[in-house]
């Protein structure tokens, strides 16, 4: 039998498939540990903390397990406290430790939920469901429930109170909890069950943390790999038996992009659309290849900033000249202790000059360039005619490029370990834009001395012109496939 107590991770992973609830109970689930892991663990508990001002008259029950905290939580019931932080429950097997919970007119309890999102979520009633439910057990009557969430109208320097929105969630959550109230004890049962409750494929299993240990395991060409497959045509895929690619019936209705992939996969071949030369051939010179970085931290990191504004803090630049060669390399980095995207978007229009395209990887750049014309007027017709040259290199890979080893994807990350197997992020310190992001974050919240502050920009600096040369390199290949296939052509 397993030992400890199922929490509400693990009840909510086995509502959504019990082999996950299983697997997570046991600690399979592979573990995030990058700095934007870490960023997001501390800006959660610093929200937290913020909450627990608007209730200056609560006592906290945490200690430092579950069972000292649930017997001092029990404690302050018997003493009467009327608000209680961090209160932990234990029954039937479960445990919960809440957010804040007070005591209502009725000697019931209203439960508040705290979440840094800035708007509702279905999962946050989830959450709540689930802590109703153990207090319930343990022999609480829970009247009521809302959700604390951030405010979009906070900037920095207002009170808490500015922080936080309430949603009463009472119903939504009573709902939800009577539902688990239903399946809790066969939930008990099956995730302290020795024998694991047996896999079975469905739509859930798509963004599966353990896809690949579980359902994705050994297989090839799954289905999963059509990009974009909606959950009733995963469903009926399902229902038909067809599990990988090639078992998709011929009169299965595919979109043009999964047919291409299914092609690939039938014919072990690689896909170059006859667009792809033209596409190309479009792209003038002098070429810039930008890729920016930017950070979105839930509290605001500036003044006059709302929380989980997206903020440009880099940029990268290559310029060829006449064939995709690195001719001259221009980059930035923002001071982390001020909001420069004045400065970023100066900088962008003296670098680009007048003349040549610029190349991006994603859409992301042209929505950011477009944001700053928006924000400086007097920049905006420099920004927009930047805007009119970008050409997105992944819109042109997507539609007229595919390797069976892009696995249905056309991300640059995807892509260029199978165009360029040579060229990879191994032995960058930062090799991801999620700990990019973080480490900048860190800067900016003067978290990081001044040795590490030289040191993170040093290696921000390096992976953001590893991302900038990654798109020379696929510039190149693409030129590279294109004159393969006309050699072919010709051949034939
Ligand atoms: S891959 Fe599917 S069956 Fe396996 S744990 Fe995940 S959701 Fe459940």
């Amino acid at each position: 039998m397993i030992k400890g107590y199922i929490n509400k991770g693990v009840f909510i992973n086995y509502v959504d498939c019990p082999t996950l609830g299983w697997m997570s109970k046991r600690g399979l689930i592979p573990r995030q540990n990058g700095l934007n892991n870490k960023l997001l663990m501390l800006e959660g508990r610093n929200i937290h903390k913020l909450s627990w001002k608007l209730f200056p008259e609560a006592v906290n029950a945490q200690k430092t397990d579950i069972i000292t905290s649930q017997q001092h939580t029990q404690q302050l019931i018997e003493e009467n406290k009327q608000t209680i932080l961090e209160a932990s429950f234990v029954s039937g097997g479960f445990s919960v430790r809440t957010d804040i919970i007070r005591k209502t007119e009725n000697g019931a309890w209203h439960l508040y939920e705290v979440k840094s999102g800035s708007k509702y979520k279905v999962k946050y009633v989830e959450d709540m469901a689930f802590s109703a439910m153990i207090m319930s057990k343990a022999g609480l009557k829970v009247e009521s429930a809302s959700l604390m969430h951030l405010s979009n109208d906070y900037r920095i320097g207002m009170d808490a109170e500015k922080l936080f929105s309430s949603l009463d969630c009472s119903e939504k959550v009573s709902a939800k909890m009577a539902q688990y109230l239903e399946i809790s004890q066969k939930a008990f049962e099956d995730i302290t069950s020795d024998n694991m409750p047996q896999p079975y494929l469905k739509r859930q299993c798509k963004n599966c943390p353990v896809f690949d240990m579980c359902m994705g395991k050994n297989v090839k060409n799954h289905i999963f790999d059509l990009p974009r497959l909606s959950g009733i045509a995963i469903e009926e895929l399902i229902a038909l038996g067809a599990d990988t690619i090639d078992k998709v019936p011929p009169d299965f209705e595919l979109t043009a992009h999964q047919n291409i992939v299914k092609n690939c996969v039938l014919t072990d071949t690689v896909y170059v659309g006859d667009n792809l030369k033209p596409e190309l051939e479009k792209i003038k010179y002098p070429v810039f290849y930008l890729d920016f970085e930017s950070v979105t931290t839930i509290m605001p990191l500036y003044a006059d900033i709302a929380p989980h504004t997206q903020l440009l803090t880099q940029f990268s630049i290559d310029k060829s000249e006449t064939v995709p060669e690195v001719s001259q390399h221009f980059e930035y980095i923002a001071e982390h202790t001020r909001d420069c995207r004045r400065e970023i978007a100066e900088k962008l229009v003296e670098y680009f000059g007048k003349e040549g395209s610029i190349i991006t990887y994603s859409n992301f750049e042209k929505v950011a360039i477009a944001k700053l014309s928006v924000m400086f007027p007097d920049l905006c017709e420099d920004l927009r005619k930047i805007i009119d040259r970008l050409v997105d290199f992944e819109a042109i890979v997507r539609n007229n490029y595919y390797d069976a080893r892009f696995h249905g994807r056309s991300s640059i990350k995807k892509v260029l370990p199978v165009m360029i197997p040579e060229m990879n992020y191994e032995g960058l310190e930062i090799g991801e834009g999620g700990d990019a992001a973080a480490a900048f974050s860190f800067m900016a919240m003067g978290l990081y001395d001044e040795e590490k502050i030289a040191e993170t920009k040093k290696n921000l600096l390096q992976y953001c012109a590893q991302d900038t040369f990654a798109m020379v390199k696929i510039h190149k290949f693409l030129i590279g496939a294109c004159a393969r296939q006309t050699r072919k052509a010709e051949f034939l």
